[in-house]
């Protein structure tokens, strides 16, 4: 046993009592509702404009270069052409185009390159697409390194009550303060940041480290140890949640349904009927009027509650279900949700052209009630709620788990009748949430039985890597070969070769990746198929460059083929 982990170093199975065990730290995030006074809500809007400046030049930066890197591979195909990948960002800054930009904090223009580059690793890594252009509505929010910020002991001159404020500004030359209320236990963090939300409530949000007493137990670590229990035991420990879409709730196995309150449901409705009236009304106003912009912040208060108590909601389940000590294992259906509330597709009349009904009304209000259920929410919440208890979340396949009966394992549609379940086979009833419920625990003891949560966990899923009719792939500068708002000059060579370049190479950061996928460039060689194929694609920006001569070559090929 103890060979079978030793290279896994596995806190506990460490015997020794007088070794201590090693320490291990969490990292935990917070977001409190915040006040800053008059002076910074005048000087913060302006910060988010600015680091969302530099975010979007660093973007339209890497485009051009992603252009420049496949042209010059047209002219030398054989050489490894490498651009700069990097957080410079003082070739946006311009006495005449961007003055602005002088009466920030450097540190705040040098964060967005920051932000930046943290999206462009992602993409790197393949778990995202390419950093894309934002606008004040997908960008609200400004990162404020320990520079330009400290906490500070204040008493409140009404109540008398010792609390913090957050200063802002450096030491000897501070702007303003933010109040905040602390709902939660904190830590000073190294960098915060603050956030305008569309209904104009500011929120100040950190990271912070906290040292666990003892270490987190792996996937494998728990899986191993619940595998030991006898059947009887493992099944108690057990406990199986079926999602239902209908009546928009939780259900387990044992009996129990996790539902919004009756005056919750109540309220949405009622805000639902005023955010319509709202959007309506939104519709005659004037674009960029006054008018309109008060009315789309009462349309986002209304979001902002419905999003409240859904979050609400998926914490005081995952809490109550993460707090009980009667159970180690959450069985979940592995449901894809994001695929669940996709649109459906258009129909098309193949004779006439004309467009079908295809059903998007009634997806709309299906897609609706699956996201106010907050599933995906509620399984993220118990999941890290469960490891920091040592227990474990397991997801299961959904398939036909509302169909089988959970006492014979027959399969059949007519098994279920609304919420009524009775078997066809030998006769077993339940309600059947709690069948599928129970169906999904048996499942769940069959994957703990079966070992493969014990093995290495699987590498991260990453990015879908999509190809267009063209043979183009449609991530990266491909798509968006736009000429640059702001004109940063080439400030070195192509063929420059600094350790971010290297960083940069998809082949080195991926080494695992399949093929295609390291065709995601940015600041690296394409490979040679993918170059080929993207000299074919005239559609696109760089395709504007390919000579008369090169275009009817291609014409005549397609012709004789
Ligand atoms: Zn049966």
């Amino acid at each position: 046993m103890y060979n079978r982990w030793c290279n896994l170093k596995i806190h506990s199975f460490v015997t020794d009592a007088t070794q201590p065990l090693p320490v291990d730290t969490l990292q935990l995030g917070r977001r409190f509702r915040a006040w800053p006074d008059e002076v910074l809500r005048e000087v913060l809007p302006r910060w988010i404009g600015c680091q969302r400046f530099i975010y979007n030049g660093k973007v339209a930066e890497d485009r051009l270069f992603a252009v420049m890197r496949r042209m010059a591979l047209r002219s030398a195909p054989d050489e490894a052409i490498t651009t700069p990948l990097d957080q410079q960002y003082s070739q946006f800054k311009s006495r005449e185009l961007s003055p602005w930009l002088f009466e920030v904090p450097s540190q705040i223009l040098r964060n967005g390159a920051y932000r930046w580059m943290g999206a462009k690793t992602r993409q790197l890594r393949g778990l995202a697409k390419a950093p894309r252009m934002r606008n004040r509505n997908n960008f609200d929010s400004v990162m404020i390194t320990k520079e330009l910020f400290r906490f500070v002991r204040v008493t409140d001159p009404v109540s008398g009550e010792v609390c913090e404020e957050i200063e802002i500004g450096t030491a000897a030359k501070p702007i303003g303060r933010i109040r905040f209320k602390a709902t939660q236990s904190w830590a000073v963090p190294n960098s915060i940041v603050v956030r305008r939300g569309a209904s104009g409530k500011w929120f100040v949000s950190f990271t912070f480290e906290e040292v666990l007493e003892q270490p987190l137990r792996t996937t494998a670590e728990i899986a191993y140890e619940l595998n030991r229990l006898d059947n009887a035991a493992l099944a108690e420990v057990t406990l199986a949640l079926d999602r239902n879409v209908r009546d928009n709730c939780l259900a387990d196995n044992t009996g129990r349904q996790f539902d919004l309150k009756a005056i919750e449901r109540e309220r949405l409705a009622r805000k639902e009927v005023g955010r319509q009236r709202h959007q309506r009304s939104l519709a005659r106003k004037q674009k960029g009027s006054s008018n309109r912009r008060k009315c789309a912040r009462r349309i986002a208060c209304k979001h902002e509650y419905a999003a409240n108590v859904r979050r609400n909601f998926a914490h005081q389940t995952s809490h109550q279900l993460a707090s009980d000590d009667t159970f180690r294992i959450y069985a979940l259906e592995n449901l894809k949700v994001a695929a669940m509330v996709r649109r459906p597709k258009a129909k098309q009349d193949p004779q006439t052209g004309r467009w079908l009904r295809n059903g998007a009304a009634t997806k709309t209000g299906l897609n609706k009630s699956i996201l106010d259920s907050a599933w995906g929410r509620t399984k993220d919440f118990l999941s890290y709620k469960a490891q920091r208890r040592g227990k474990l979340v397991v997801t299961v396949p959904p398939h036909y788990s509302s169909q089988e009966c959970a006492a014979c394992g027959h399969i059949h549609p007519g098994n279920r009748n609304k919420d009524r379940f009775v078997c066809h086979r030998c006769g077993f009833k339940a309600h059947a949430d709690h069948n599928a419920a129970q169906v999904l625990k048996k499942r769940a003891i069959t994957l703990i039985r079966s070992g493969a949560l014990e093995q290495a966990p699987k590498p991260r899923k990453r990015v879908k890597f999509t190809k267009n009719k063209l043979g183009c792939d449609t991530s990266e500068a491909c798509s968006d070969a736009r000429p640059m708002s702001v004109e940063p000059g080439v400030r070195r060579p192509l063929a420059s070769n600094t350790p971010a370049d290297a960083a940069g190479e998809p082949g080195a950061s991926v080494p695992d990746a399949p093929g295609p996928q390291r065709a995601i460039a940015g600041g690296a060689a394409v490979k040679r198929s993918q170059k080929q194929k993207l000299a074919l694609c005239p559609e696109r920006g760089f395709g504007q460059s390919e000579s008369r001569r090169q275009r009817e070559t291609r014409v005549l090929k397609r012709e004789s083929v």
